[in-house]
């Protein structure tokens, strides 16, 4: 199936609608014992109750599935439940992960101070070193490529081979990326996270999750931690995941060409020292990028010469098209500065994210607001 087959048609021309229904509904009823009997023994399999599957959930989750080129899809009430459902189905008493420094914070959160609670620690190492820390020890390798302050990749090809050489298994935070940009599962990672809250939804309207993975994985979580926890997307969620999906492509190529000269712009603005973005590092990390990536999206973060903390709030707030926000990957550009931890080993920076205003306003917003750092 090709890209504009899955986004388009699959699935969701049934009953002759042109766009799915929403199946706003908490059970689904059977005509004979019998039959009921079957379905609760193949939840999995079966329409009975939306904790498990709703029809509306299904299309999206076959769309998401197939762009990933994987099996099957679980979808989530935030990217956050996706990655904690993934990362515990996975894990027991005694078992040890490794993950990565500058990884999504509530992630960190979850393995430096949840999982220990429950046994399981983390080993916390550099994007540089994790190929050489990949051993026995570990249950899970989990990697988040690019990462997204510093965009440093990992090679996501020789992560899932050493990883499984050892016996583990290989999960990605793929949110920067989308399936659009990397598709992780090509290079044998074998659960593909993402918070559907940034490009899948992309209106800044929504938050979700979900992962994409094989059969066997699949059936583990849905039969155990997926039914257990309950993190479910709701049926009104998952249509406006449909909706979003249908303008990824051409949203990702629009904020994919402003981000490439907004970048290049700043490059060689005297107030910046550094564009941090995928692939923009050492020969290694360029080759990486073009190994495994098919572009970039819209975040990257800009270091300033100057570090004056009031210097970078002073940026932030002259900007007119940028909103202070968190989150990324909707239709709006946003600016987040570091200067908002007291405690932080990125002084002098801001994370942009673009969106699909002009690129010749948000170039002469960002030219005017980088007079501050000129002009005093
Ligand atoms: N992963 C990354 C890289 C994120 O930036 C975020 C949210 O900002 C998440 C995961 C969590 O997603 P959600 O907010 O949908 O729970």
């Amino acid at each position: 199936m090709n890209e504009s087959e899955i986004l388009f048609l699959d699935g969701e021309d049934q009953y002759s609608s042109i766009s799915f229904p929403i199946f706003q509904t908490s059970n689904f009823k059977f005509s004979r014992v019998e039959e009921f009997k079957k379905a609760i023994q193949d939840e999995e399999n079966s329409l009975i109750y939306s904790r498990g599957n709703n029809p509306t959930l299904l299309v999206l989750a076959r769309k998401l599935a197939a762009l990933d080129g994987k099996d099957k899809a679980l979808l989530f009430s935030s990217g956050m439940a996706a990655i904690s459902t993934a990362v515990i189905s996975f894990v027991k008493k005694g078992d040890r992960i490794l993950s990565m420094e500058g990884i999504y914070s509530w992630t960190y959160h979850l393995m430096k101070h949840i999982l220990p609670r429950f046994g399981v620690e983390t080993d916390f190492v550099r994007y540089d070193e994790i190929l050489d820390c990949i051993d026995e020890r570990y249950r899970l390798v989990y990697v988040e490529s690019p990462l997204t302050r510093t965009f440093e990749l990992v090679d996501l090809e020789e992560v899932s081979r050493r990883a499984h050489a050892a016996g583990a298994l290989v999960a990605i935070d793929n949110t920067y990326s989308s399936p659009l940009r990397q598709r992780p599962g090509d290079f044998g990672v074998d659960l593909v996270i993402y918070s559907a809250s940034k490009y899948t939804g992309g209106h800044s309207d929504l938050v979700g999750g979900y992962l994409t993975c094989n059969k066997e994985l699949y059936s583990h979580m849905f039969n155990h931690e997926y039914l257990t926890f309950g993190g479910i997307m709701s049926p009104l969620s998952a249509w406006l995941f449909l909706r979003g999906l249908r303008t990824i492509s051409v949203r990702l190529d629009r904020i994919e060409q402003t981000t490439w000269k907004l970048i290049e712009f700043l490059k060689q603005h005297p107030a910046v020292e550094k564009v941090y973005y995928p692939g923009g590092g050492s020969e290694e990390q360029q080759h990486i990028y073009r190994k495994q990536m098919r572009g970039i999206t819209g975040l990257f973060s800009v270091q300033f010469k100057r570090k004056d903390p009031q210097l970078v709030n002073a940026f932030c707030e002259r900007l007119k098209f940028f909103s202070l926000a968190v989150s990324w990957g909707g239709y709006e550009s946003l600016v987040l500065p570091y200067t908002m931890w007291e405690k932080t080993a990125w002084d002098g920076m801001v994370r942009l994210s673009i969106g699909l205003e002009s690129s010749e306003e948000l170039l002469r917003d960002l030219e005017q607001g980088l007079e501050v750092f000129l002009s005093r």
